[in-house]
């Protein structure tokens, strides 16, 4: 199934998402996160609604927001974990190319998260090298920790799509990256939750980045160096995940500080995001003031 949140007439409710139309579930799930806290028993109440649905909007009637529009704590995110782009990264740095032996983990603040047709705004007294980093991400079904291999994948609740932009002139002054990663806006997600019954190999689909409608980004979700298995088990030993965390996964090569010359994100260019058997999140960039 495909899981939404979204705004109509003046509401914000949660629906799937089902051939061109949302059918909603708010009264029996006021939000995503209690729907993901609802655990089978909840996609099982889903299945019945959406047999006989009472309401449905036409899709293009609706704007979608981030399926968790304010997540409870920050998105967790991996640095340099497609071997292409950390080679690309530590390039443009001038730094020596190494493959990490363990994952590189920061986070995005919450206000970030923005929607997935939603304009990002691009601030030039802040930041004057924004770039985009398309990105699968999961969403945790249930409470975990200490994960094993065997026990990671029956903890995700689906799938979405996220682009991580990001302020790389402040990524480099700060020295790590939590300020450079959260900017208002700066983490579109979406346009939905894909339930992870739906895919069954998360790292077997097709990931490209446009920009203008020019490629910059294609590869495969089964280049990660760290499978979606080692990340759950890294991040839980001994810190508990919870349901709801949003976990991206990192980026493929292709980034625009990279690029020779590098080339950022102006205003009116129109990025889109794509990861195949999921959606495509599209967004514009338009200057402050
Ligand atoms: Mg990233």
């Amino acid at each position: 199934m495909k899981l939404a949140t979204y705004e109509f007439a003046g509401r914000t409710g949660v629906g799937v998402v089902v051939n061109e139309s949302i059918v909603d579930v708010t009264q029996a799930f006021p939000d995503m996160v209690r729907l993901i806290e609802a655990g089978p028993s909840g996609l099982i109440e889903i299945r019945a609604l959406i047999a006989s649905p009472t309401s449905s909007i036409p899709l293009d009637q609706v704007r979608l927001r981030a399926p968790i529009p304010t997540p409870r704590r920050n998105v967790m995110c991996l640095g340099k974990n497609y071997a292409e782009h950390a080679r690309e990264s530590y390039e443009a740095r001038g730094e020596k190319v190494e493959i990490p032996d363990f994952p590189v983990i920061f986070t995005k603040a919450t206000t970030s998260v923005n929607g997935p047709y939603d304009d990002v705004l691009l601030d030039t007294a802040v930041s004057a090298q924004m770039d985009y980093e398309s990105e699968l991400a999961f969403v945790m079904g249930r409470m975990v920790k200490n994960a094993t291999r065997d026990t990671a994948m029956a903890a995700v609740f689906g799938y979405t799509v996220l682009n991580d932009i990001t302020a790389r002139d402040l990524q480099t002054q700060h020295k790590q990256f939590f300020k450079g990663k959260s900017l208002d806006g700066c983490c579109p997600i979406g346009p939905w939750i894909v339930t992870a019954d739906e895919i069954p190999d998360p790292h077997s689909l097709g990931i490209s980045c446009r920009v203008g409608g020019e490629l910059r980004q294609v590869s495969n979700t089964g280049e990660m160096l760290f499978d979606i298995p080692a990340i759950i088990v890294h991040l839980s030993r001994g810190m508990t995940l919870l349901p709801g965390d949003i976990i991206a996964t990192g980026t493929p090569s292709g980034v625009g500080f990279a690029r020779k010359p590098p080339v950022y994100l102006q205003p009116g260019d129109v990025v889109e995001c794509e990861v195949a058997g999921i959606g495509t999140i599209r967004n514009r960039m338009v200057a402050v003031g």
